[in-house]
């Protein structure tokens, strides 16, 4: 995950939920990715080191185990960079223009920025091998992906095959996709979740502030006045929230609702009581943690130890097998 800052409750219920499965059943390594974030950020880097604090803190409140998981920072692993640096020597040219995920940056990039052209550096263009090498340094066989980013893996596979072919040897294994479902979460103005977007509600935020947001969801915007019935299936953002947060009073809320026993404003105000209760044991351990940034980097520390033991006696094989001598 690049660190953007703190994550919000999209992130939870789409990332987060499924890394405790993963966690649970393997061996599983987590990742903030700083050096991706430079890829496009590079401008930009004021708040990279309190992101990646915050995106810390998010993850261990959300759950994340550092007992049984590997939490690192990308940078804090310089063998990734090596590997990178490699990999690169063997991946042909024009895998990596084709990316599909890579000329969709571009495209973001050319729209929003004047000078694109520029923008488009060497170290974006290599993000496809930085990304397999991520991969390739805990000889990983399975990676947690959205259906949307099957393309990297499918680029890591590629690398991985011309890798053995000219070697002639199975150093690496194909990494294989998990799937992992990854619910829509629509924000207070109805469209996707997002930071960017300003229509979020942060795991950090206090009860206080998810009531405010959560009052500012649209609804069913037929609905004028109290009165008037409302429509489940039209009410824009806090009938899909109730989904998740109120799954034990969907009937209850559909016949308030929709025989007009309640206003809009009562029942967002009730939705925010439940996605509160529904936060409030992350968001006090996160509280715990955020006055204990010792604690964190302690953590942090120890995850970068223990991944760079790993992606070290990778790199060695890998020097090994390209001829390089292993120079201290
Ligand atoms: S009463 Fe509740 S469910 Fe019905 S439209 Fe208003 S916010 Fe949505």
């Amino acid at each position: 995950m690049r660190p953007t800052g703190r994550l919000h409750i999209g992130h939870y219920l789409g990332v987060l939920v499924n890394w405790h499965k993963f966690q649970d059943t393997y061996d599983s390594y987590f990742s903030i990715v700083d050096w991706h974030a430079l890829t496009t950020k590079y401008q930009n880097v004021s708040e990279i080191r309190s992101h990646i604090h915050e995106v810390a803190l998010d993850w261990l409140a959300a759950g994340v185990n550092p007992e049984i998981s590997t939490i690192y920072v990308q940078s804090a692993v310089p063998e990734i960079a090596e590997l990178h640096l490699l990999l690169s020597m063997i991946t042909p040219q024009n895998w990596v223009e084709r990316e599909p995920t890579l000329k969709d940056m571009v495209k973001m990039l050319a729209a929003s920025e004047d000078d694109a052209k520029d923008k488009v550096t060497y170290g974006l263009l290599g993000y496809p091998v930085l990304m397999t090498s991520d991969i390739l340094a805990f000889k990983a066989n399975l990676v947690p992906v959205g259906k949307d980013q099957e393309s990297h893996l499918e680029f890591a596979r590629d690398v991985v095959r011309r890798f053995n072919h000219i070697y002639g040897v199975e150093f690496f294994h194909e990494p294989q996709p998990e799937f992992t479902a990854t619910p829509l979460v629509k924000g207070m103005d109805g469209q996707k979740m997002g930071k960017s977007f300003n229509n979020d509600i942060k795991l950090a935020d206090t009860d206080a502030e998810t009531l405010k947001k959560v009052k500012q969801a649209i609804t069913d915007r037929t609905r004028i006045a109290k009165s008037d019935p409302g429509h489940v299936d039209l009410c824009e953002v806090p009938w899909p929230l109730y989904q998740t947060f109120g799954t034990q009073i969907l009937d209850k809320v559909k016949t308030e609702c929709e025989g007009a026993q309640i206003g809009c404003v009562d029942c967002k105000t009730r939705l925010a009581g439940l996605i509160n209760d529904y936060f409030k044991p992350i968001r006090e351990k996160r509280e715990g943690l955020a006055k204990d940034p010792d604690q964190v980097n302690k953590i942090l520390d120890y995850g970068n130890k223990k991944a760079r033991a790993v992606a070290g006696e990778t790199l060695a094989g890998v020097k090994e097998l390209m001829g390089l001598s292993r120079w201290v």
